[in-house]
Order: structure tokens, then C-alpha cells, then sequence
């Protein structure tokens, strides 16, 4: 299951997430729970040396939607996440 479910739950997977470095890693590495406290140290790791990065990043940003942003993708926090979104579309989310 890993990070499959975390990012695409109710979504078709894309081809490149056969290469994708969480692929076999559990989501909880990714996703914490409520109050639960993570600096994501080990998932910002993971991502950085995943080969599929940029197609995660768009994929994510293409369908997740503010107050849905959670956990780590892509190698980035959701506040990241959403600023990254707001700049691309001249600071309105
Ligand atoms: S960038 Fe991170 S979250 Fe995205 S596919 Fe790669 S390892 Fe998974």
C-alpha cells in the first residue's frame, strides 16, 4: 500500500509512480496523524533522491486543493506547498 493511498486515494495512479522512491515506504514516514508531531527529516530525504520528483510536485499541485494539503510530497511541507501554488498563480491559491 505505502504512500499509494496517501497521494492518490480515489485518483488513477500515474505511470511515472512505478518509480517512485516511496513506492514500497510506509505512508505514516509521509503523513502524520493529527497532533502527532514529525519534522519529516526522513521523507524530505526520500524525496530528494527520488528520480520522479518533478511529476510528483505537478501531479500533487494539479489536484489537491487548499485545506486538503497534508504530509510530505514531493519533498515538501503543505505550507510549501501552497505557496508554490499562489505563485504560480500570482499569489491568489
Ligand atoms: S518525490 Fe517523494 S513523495 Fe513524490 S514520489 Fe518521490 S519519494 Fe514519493
Amino acid at each position: 500500500m505505502a504512500l499509494r493511498v496517501g497521494l492518490f486515494d480515489g485518483h488513477d495512479m500515474p505511470d511515472w509512480r512505478r518509480e517512485a522512491r516511496s513506492r514500497e515506504i510506509p505512508a505514516d514516514l509521509f503523513f502524520t496523524e493529527p497532533g502527532e508531531i514529525s519534522n519529516y527529516r526522513e521523507a524530505r530525504l526520500v524525496c530528494a533522491g527520488c528520480p520522479v520528483r518533478a511529476e510528483c510536485v505537478d501531479d500533487v499541485l494539479a489536484w489537491e486543493r487548499p485545506g486538503q494539503r497534508h504530509g510530505v510530497v514531493g519533498g515538501m511541507s503543505p505550507v510549501q506547498r501552497e505557496q508554490v501554488v499562489r505563485a504560480r498563480h500570482g499569489g491568489a491559491a
